[in-house]
C-alpha cells in the first residue's frame, strides 16, 4: 500500500488524480491523507470525487472515504477494463480533468474504450478542451497513443452542462517515449474567442485588444460558431502551432473584469511562452510528465523535454510519479526554461 500526503508540495487535486491513475496502470494500493490540504476548501470536490468514482468503475476497485469534503481516499484497483463508459460531473466542474484521470490507464489497456463525459469543457485551472485537443492529444498521437475527441457541447462555469465524447485507443503495444526539445518552425498562431449567450461585442472588443497588442492580423483573430443552447461563458483562447508542439493559453472573461484586462492577461501568457524556445509552457510541463513516465516505465529509456517554467504542479507531479512508478526526474535549469529528464531506474 502507498502511503501519501495530499499536503506537500502544491497540495491540491493534481496529487489524486495523479495517484487515481498511475494505480489504475500499476495496480498498486494506495491511501491519501489531508486530501488537498492547501486548498481554502480542503477535501473531495464533486470534481474530484467523479474521478474517484469513474477510476473506480473503470477498474473494478475497493474504496473506502469516496464522500463529498473526505480527506482521507483508500484506494485498491483491480484489473482496468476497456469499454464504453459515461460520467458526468454532475456541476461545472471540469470534465477534462476526469478524462486526464482515466485516460492514461485506458491507454495501457488491450482494446479501445468510448468515453462520453459531462460537465465543464471550459474552467478556470484546468486544461481546456481545446488544450487537450490540440496540445495533450497530438503529443500523446506521438508516443503511441491515439484517440479521437469530440466537443458535442460546451460547458462553462457555473452552469456546465457541457459534453465530450472521446475514443481512447490501445497504446499497450505502441508506446515509445521520445524527447521534446525543440519546437520546430513556427506554422500558425491565432486567436479565438468562444462566447455563447453574450452579446458579440464583448467577444469583438477582447479579440481586437489582443490582435493589437500581439500585432496579429484580423485573420488570426476569430470568433468560432457556438451552439444556441450553450453558456452563458467567455473564453478567450491563444493557439501558437509549431512543427513539433502546439500550445493553446485562456482567459476567462467575467462579470467585473473589463475585455481590455482579459486580454491583457493573456497576452501577458504568450508573451512569456515566447520570450522563451523551450517546447512546452507551464500546464504542459506538469501535464506531460505522467504520460512520458509511462512510456519510460514499459520501454525502458529515457525520455527528455524542455519547458518554460518548472512549477509546483510540476515539481508536485514528478513525486507522486516517482511514488508509484521505477522512474526519477532530473531537472536543470537552462536558459529561459528548464530541461526535465526522466529515466527508469530499476
Ligand atoms: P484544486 O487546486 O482545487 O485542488 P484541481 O483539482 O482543479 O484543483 P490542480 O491540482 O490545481 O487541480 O490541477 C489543475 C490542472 O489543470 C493542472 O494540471 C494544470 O496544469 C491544469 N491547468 C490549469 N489551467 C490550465 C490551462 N489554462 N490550460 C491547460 N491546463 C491548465
Amino acid at each position: 500500500m502507498i502511503e501519501l500526503d495530499g499536503s506537500v508540495g502544491e497540495g491540491g487535486g493534481q496529487i489524486l488524480r495523479t495517484s487515481l491513475s498511475l494505480s489504475m496502470c500499476t495496480g498498486q494500493a494506495f491511501t491519501l491523507d489531508r486530501i488537498r490540504a492547501r486548498r481554502s476548501k480542503p477535501g473531495l470536490m464533486r470534481q474530484h470525487l467523479t474521478c474517484v468514482q469513474a477510476a473506480a468503475k473503470v477498474s473494478g476497485a475497493t474504496v473506502s472515504g469516496a464522500e463529498p469534503g473526505s480527506t482521507t481516499l483508500v484506494f485498491e484497483p483491480g484489473p482496468v477494463k476497456a469499454g464504453d463508459y459515461e460520467f458526468s460531473v454532475g456541476t461545472a466542474g471540469s470534465c477534462t480533468l476526469v478524462l486526464q484521470t482515466l485516460w492514461p490507464a485506458l491507454m495501457l489497456a488491450e482494446s479501445q474504450s468510448r468515453l462520453k463525459l459531462g460537465g465543464g469543457t471550459h474552467n478556470p485551472m484546468a486544461p481546456p478542451f481545446h488544450f487537450l485537443e490540440r496540445c495533450y492529444a497530438p503529443l500523446l498521437r506521438r508516443l503511441g497513443a491515439g484517440s479521437d475527441l469530440d466537443l458535442r457541447r460546451l460547458g462553462f462555469y457555473p452552469a456546465g452542462g457541457g459534453e465530450i465524447n472521446v475514443s481512447v485507443h490501445s497504446a499497450a503495444e505502441t508506446l515509445q517515449p521520445f524527447d521534446l526539445i525543440e519546437r520546430g518552425r513556427p506554422i500558425e498562431s491565432y486567436a479565438e474567442c468562444l462566447a455563447p449567450a453574450l452579446p458579440g461585442a464583448v467577444a469583438r472588443r477582447e479579440l481586437d485588444h489582443l490582435g493589437r497588442a500581439l500585432g496579429w492580423e484580423a485573420e488570426q483573430l476569430r470568433t468560432p460558431p457556438v451552439r444556441q443552447n450553450e453558456g452563458p461563458g467567455n473564453a478567450l483562447m491563444a493557439t501558437l502551432a509549431y512543427e513539433n508542439v502546439s500550445e493553446l493559453f485562456t482567459q476567462f472573461g467575467e462579470r467585473g473584469v473589463s475585455s481590455d484586462n482579459v486580454a491583457n492577461a493573456l497576452v501577458k501568457e504568450v508573451r512569456a511562452y515566447e520570450a522563451s524556445t523551450a517546447a512546452l509552457g507551464p500546464h504542459l510541463a506538469d501535464q506531460w510528465a505522467l504520460p512520458l513516465a509511462l512510456a519510460v516505465w514499459r520501454r525502458g529509456g529515457e525520455g527528455t523535454y524542455t519547458c518554460t517554467e518548472l512549477t509546483d504542479h510540476a515539481t508536485t507531479n514528478f513525486s507522486v510519479i516517482e511514488r508509484f512508478l521505477p522512474v526519477q526526474f532530473v531537472t536543470l535549469a537552462l536558459g529561459g526554461g528548464w530541461s526535465v529528464t526522466v529515466r527508469r531506474i530499476a
